[in-house]
């Protein structure tokens, strides 16, 4: 039987096509190469493990899939990724994303549900706006402006959980909603717009680092084999249709702490500096994993400092 994952040349789409080789499964690969990248998933092109497939999720699925001769009767798991996350895209390409997370969404459940296949959609803690919970658990609704800056993108992912639960009522699809909380490491775009990349580019190319605002927002980063390990669990573990669980690291810092960890990791001559806040980002962010750590038994593993380190690690490769 065949995995696909939608938004598999992407950064956590791609390093979820390694894992799922890695076990001996069949994985088909399906994006449009928006914000993904081929390097991402070359090493995998010469496999009959692999099919790679140059396609949108707003345009039909099997049409999609027939191109390559996939029998989509094959496909009993989906992992639905695809869509822009970078904030930077959020200003950029605000209708591709709105539509993705609609049209795209509602494309794939509805393939799901004609072969019978489970889902993991990837959902977001955008979801839940400018929280006044804080730390954030599944159960709490969120603070989204529909006007917003970043609305195309967070509305999208709401639609999406809506569309989750309304398969799972409607049809009794099985489609296991994951909110990634921010996720880092190798393979994200140098020009990616978020922090992690940007810092890092900026601190090895020795141009000062810049921290929007105050650098006193908080966030708390997760390393992507970790995040992988807990999309994994997910979608194999029992008593989940229908369900969403929280997965991303409790270990809040601000951003000036992360700057400075970046500073002194490459040791570079960098300073910092400030920049307006371009967009209505979170003062604070920070997952209540409690569901996950205690029906999922997952929890994260990789502190900071090693993570930082790898993804570093990355980046020089790409630059030699
Ligand atoms: P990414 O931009 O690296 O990957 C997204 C992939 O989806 C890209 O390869 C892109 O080409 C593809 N894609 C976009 N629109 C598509 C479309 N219409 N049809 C086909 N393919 C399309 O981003 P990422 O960080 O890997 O994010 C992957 C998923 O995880 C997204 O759904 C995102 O919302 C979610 N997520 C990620 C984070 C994070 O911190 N990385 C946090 C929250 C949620
Ligand atoms: N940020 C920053 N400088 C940058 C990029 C981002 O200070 O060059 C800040 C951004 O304002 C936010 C945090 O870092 O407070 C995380 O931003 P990112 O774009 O990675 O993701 P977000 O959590 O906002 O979706």
């Amino acid at each position: 039987m065949t995995r696909l994952v939608t938004g598999g040349a992407g950064f956590v789409g791609s390093h979820l096509c390694d894992s799922l080789l890695n076990s001996g499964k069949q994985v088909i690969c399906l994006d449009n190469i928006g914000s993904g990248q081929y390097r991402n998933i070359e090493h995998h092109l010469d496999k009959k493990e692999f099919e790679f497939i140059n396609g949108d999720v707003r345009d039909d699925i099997g049409k999609s899939l027939s191109t390559e001769s996939v029998n989509p009767d094959s496909i009993d798991r989906i992992y639905h990724l695809a869509s822009r996350a970078s904030p930077k895209d959020f200003r950029s390409h605000p209708i591709e994303i709105a539509t993705t997370n609609s049209q795209g969404t509602y494309n794939i459940f509805s393939f799901a549900n004609d072969v019978d296949a489970r889902v993991l959609f990837a959902s977001t803690s955008e979801i839940y706006g400018d929280p006044e919970v804080h730390p954030q658990p599944e159960w709490y609704a969120g603070n989204v402006d529909p006007r917003g800056p970043r609305s195309s993108y967070q509305e999208g992912k709401r639609l999406g959980e809506s569309l989750a639960v309304s398969f799972y009522k409607e049809h009794g699809l099985d489609v296991r909603t994951a909110r990634l909380f921010n996720t880092y490491g190798p393979r994200m775009r140098p020009n990616d717009g978020r922090v992690v990349p940007t810092f890092m580019f900026q601190a090895v190319e020795g141009r000062n680092l810049t921290v929007y605002g105050d650098g006193t927002q908080t966030r708390s980063l997760l390393y992507i084999a970790d995040q992988i390990h807990g999309l994994r669990r997910l979608m194999d573990a029992t008593g989940f249709a229908g369900d969403v669980v929280n997965i991303g690291s409790t270990a809040e810092i601000t951003i000036n702490e992360l700057a400075k960890m970046i500073i002194q990791l490459t040791g570079t001559r960098s300073g910092i500096t400030y920049e307006p806040l371009p967009e209505n980002g979170p003062p604070r962010r920070r997952p209540d994993i409690s569901k996950a750590v205690r029906r999922l038994g997952w929890k994260p593993t990789i502190d900071l400092d090693y993570g930082l380190d790898q993804t570093l690690l990355y980046f020089e490769n790409q630059m030699r």
